[in-house]
């Protein structure tokens, strides 16, 4: 198996194709595409059988097996093993079995269709980023003993992704992690989660300014290339190839326990920011699983839900980028799409270097076919099963006591936002399920608002707001951070 980026030129073509470990510890490739396989692995429904009695990390082994083909199978297994194990998956609640890792839920099942709920969000930090990013602690580690290599993973958050990737990563050999926040921005559930780690290898830093302060800071230190080099700086953001291919696992493990033969489909509706999690859907459906529609659910910011009604393409300005109940999802561009639109222009490399230059240079594309449009390939995004809806804070509140008052359990927003689109979009005969990405007890605020009363909280999270915190603050200054970079890494 080997990986393409999808900007390749003849000029790069010498640094492609690529084997998945040479690609796991970076982001980009260096002509600034994305990475995908060459080709996707295909599955046969003899495989589909034999897999639907496997447990996750059976399955998740036999997945990454076909991507993964330069790690050796035993070394695959034990990762697999002990990445997706009940006790790191251990907030399961009331009806749903933590041996599972994600439970389906069914909510309805009537004329209309059968809606179903994929719970993502069991992990250590209760929301879905944990179901890649412990694979991805456990990958790196395993990765960086082979080479004895270090790896300083430098990045900056306004909620989930930091807490993922310090949970995945804390007490991992050769890993430290420096994860810039604003200052006093983020809610006391996020903050505490961070905060109140202890490991020696966790460096968490809170920035005095706003999130974007905190991602210029992380450009700008990105940007001198020898000090990077030097300190052997990497991230683990949400375009990492490895991150995508254990969100593939999900969509087999949701469509085999949702269905008893081959012949039965269905659709997944997500709710969706930079695209990696329906990306995973995308090339789930691409292997040859039965996957009818892929929803794309947005917030009020909807560039992804624009493109997938118009074959518009428009990033939006920080400062048209709205504060919502669904912060997780708060995006001005996605940047997991090009690996879509690679797929759409028709693995065309060129093709799709142009059309994001034009979205560094005028802000988007326009593939509508449409008088003057960059393209007309819109028509064929219905090949793909994509479909795409759009939700508010007052679809939330509603959807949130909706679902409350019908099935007894309370979602959080960003889950909200995926029923609300999903109900716009299902089909008598084929089950529609909707990923949960978070839990309620994260977004408790909403919660309080949608239903006056405060979510549940997992055990071992109740006072966590009282525990000891371990930070610094710091003021926007790229000199200060260098420093304390090189104070901590000691190199
Ligand atoms: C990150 C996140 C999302 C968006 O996922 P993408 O892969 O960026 O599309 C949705 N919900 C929650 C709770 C998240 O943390």
């Amino acid at each position: 198996m080997h990986y393409v980026s999808t900007r390749a030129t003849s000029a790069s073509a010498a640094r492609n194709p690529q084997l998945f470990s040479d690609i796991l510890l970076g982001g980009l490739a260096p002509d600034g595409g994305l990475y995908l396989p060459a080709d996707y692995p295909q599955v046969t429904g003899a495989e589909l059988d034999a897999w639907r009695k496997l447990s996750y990390a059976e399955l998740a082994y036999e997945i990454l097996r076909k991507f993964a083909t330069d790690i050796p199978d035993a070394d695959l297994k034990a990762l697999t093993a002990r990445t997706y194990t009940p006790e790191v998956y251990r907030n399961a609640r009331a009806g749903e079995s933590a041996a599972d890792i994600t439970p389906l839920r069914t909510l309805e099942q009537g004329e209309g269709g059968t809606l179903v709920l994929q719970a993502l969000s069991n992990g250590p930090t209760l929301a879905f980023k944990d179901m890649a990013m412990q694979l991805l602690g456990n990958l790196f580690e395993y990765a960086l003993a082979k080479n004895n290599e270090e790896l300083n993973i430098f990045g900056a958050t306004s909620g989930d992704t930091g807490s993922a990737a310090e949970y995945a990563m804390r007490g991992k050999r050769g890993v430290r992690v420096f994860m810039l926040s604003p200052h006093k921005k983020m809610s006391a559930f996020q903050t505490a989660q961070m905060f109140s780690l202890q490991d020696p290898n966790i460096f968490n830093i809170a920035v005095e300014g706003v999130f974007d302060d905190c991602q210029d800071l992380v450009k700008a230190v990105s940007n001198d290339l020898s000090f990077k080099a030097r300190h052997k700086i990497g991230t683990v953001n949400s375009i990492n190839w490895a991150r995508v291919v254990a969100q593939v696992v999900y969509y087999f493990r949701g469509y085999l326990a949702a269905t008893t033969s081959n012949e039965q489909k269905v659709s997944f509706t997500v709710p969706s920011g930079n695209f990696g999690n329906i990306c995973a859907g995308h090339i789930a459906r691409m292997m040859g699983l039965p996957i009818d529609k892929l929803v794309v659910a947005t917030n009020e910011n909807d560039v992804l839900d624009e493109f997938f009604r118009t074959g518009v393409y428009r990033v939006r300005k920080s400062a048209e980028t709205f504060h919502t109940s669904s912060p997780s999802m708060d995006i001005s561009k996605a940047s997991n799409f090009e690996r879509f639109v690679y797929e759409l222009v028709g693995r065309d490399p060129e093709r799709t270097h142009a059309l994001f230059r034009k979205v560094e240079l005028e802000g988007g594309f326009d593939l509508s076919g449409a008088l003057g449009s960059d393209g007309d390939e819109f028509k064929d995004v219905a090949k793909y099963g994509f479909l795409s809806g759009r939700s508010t804070h007052a679809d939330r509140l509603a959807t949130i006591r909706d679902v409350a008052d019908d099935y007894g359990i309370t979602i959080d927003t960003h889950t909200a936002d995926g029923i609300k689109v999903a109900r716009e979009h299902m089909t008598p005969g084929v089950t529609m399920i909707v990923l949960e990405t978070a839990l309620a007890a994260k977004f408790n605020e909403t919660i309080l608002e949608a239903l006056g009363t405060d979510a549940e909280r997992p055990a071992g999270f109740e006072n966590i707001e009282a525990l000891p915190q371990r930070f610094v603050v710091m003021p926007p200054d790229v000199a200060r951070m260098k420093a304390y970079i090189a104070e901590h890494t000691g190199l």
